[in-house]
């Protein structure tokens, strides 16, 4: 099917954008990398009157150290994120993550800012940013508010975002001395949606993680916390019985939703599978 007819915007400055926001008000949308936007207008589960083309406006670009945060643009793309040397020095998880969105031609294009709106409940962006305990930027023509992770994300593609705000940027806090984390991800193919992935972050001292976050996608309508599991791990020595009890912990937390090609006993047996090798790699990196 083909799109139906719309108006095109390409704005050179964010601050022409609120003004279109403001009177267009639903009828339009946002156009970042088209990943995911494109391919809803040509099956039409989406009629907007006008995109706004993000694309030209440069202060939506960029990733700098700020402080002790990590600033990336809201439209720097999945490629530039996953090659960046300042990335992987502050935060490691995110290349850890990249490869596993989609094909190098979608992460080409594909944004930060646009993967975070949209809020797929099987995407990496929004796990990792909940994991990092990362920060969403939001302006609207009335000024900046920052948005912590644990409440960005409120529904099923459903995000704190108000009518007239758009993601300028995110930032995650810089990694120090000690910094772990990991990701990982099962899916039917390489490329496809995750089935169901983790991302984990915390501080690391011999065999023992702290300062815990331990995010699953695909589980749920959102990015959960296994927070159960995260207690029993936190601040104890490694163990395969400590490892085990997690693993309980996390399949009496959480009551999968099936989708498509997985039920939720798949989900939930495949999370676990996820959880118990994360942290045995981690108790294998330490007695190595
Ligand atoms: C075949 C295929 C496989 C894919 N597999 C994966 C995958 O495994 N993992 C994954 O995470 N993603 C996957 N994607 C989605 C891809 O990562 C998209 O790039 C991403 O979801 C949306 O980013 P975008 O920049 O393309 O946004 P767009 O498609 O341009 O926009 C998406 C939505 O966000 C809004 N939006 C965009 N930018 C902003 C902003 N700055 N502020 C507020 N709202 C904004 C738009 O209005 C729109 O509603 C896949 C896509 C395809 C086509």
């Amino acid at each position: 099917m083909k799109a139906p007819a719309f108006d095109y915007v390409k704005p050179r400055l964010l601050a022409d954008v609120f003004p279109l926001l403001q009177t267009y008000g639903d009828e339009a949308r946002l156009l970042a990398g088209g990943q995911t936007l494109l391919a809803t207008l040509n099956m039409r589960l989406s009629e907007p009157s006008v995109l706004i083309d993000l694309s030209a406006i440069a202060e939506l670009r960029g990733i700098t150290l700020v402080g002790s945060m990590l600033r990336i643009g809201a439209m720097v793309t999945h490629s530039e994120i996953e090659v960046s040397a300042l990335v992987a020095q502050h935060a490691p998880l995110l290349p850890l993550a990249a490869p596993h969105i989609a094909h190098r031609a979608i992460r080409n294009l594909g944004t930060l800012g646009g993967s975070i709106a949209y809020a797929d409940p099987a995407a990496e962006w929004p796990t990792c940013l909940l994991a990092l305990d990362g920060v969403v930027i939001a302006k609207s023509a009335t000024g900046e508010r920052r948005i912590r992770s644990d409440d960005f994300i409120v529904d099923l593609y459903t995000t704190a975002l108000l009518p007239g705000e758009i993601i300028i940027a995110c930032e995650f806090p810089a990694a120090s001395a000690g910094h772990w984390c990991d990701f990982d991800e099962l899916s039917r193919r390489h490329g496809d949606y995750a089935i169901v992935g983790l991302a984990g972050a915390g501080q690391r001292s011999e065999n023992t993680l702290t300062d815990l976050r331990l995010v699953f996608l695909g589980l749920g309508a959102t990015p959960l916390r296994a927070s159960r599991a995260e207690a029993i791990i936190d601040g104890q020595p490694l163990t395969n019985g400590l490892i085990d009890q997690a693993v309980s912990a996390l399949k009496a937390e959480f009551s999968a939703v099936g989708d498509l090609t997985s039920d939720a006993a798949t989900k939930m047996h495949l999370s676990g599978v996820l959880l118990k090798r994360m942290l045995m790699k981690q108790m294998r990196l330490k007695s190595a």
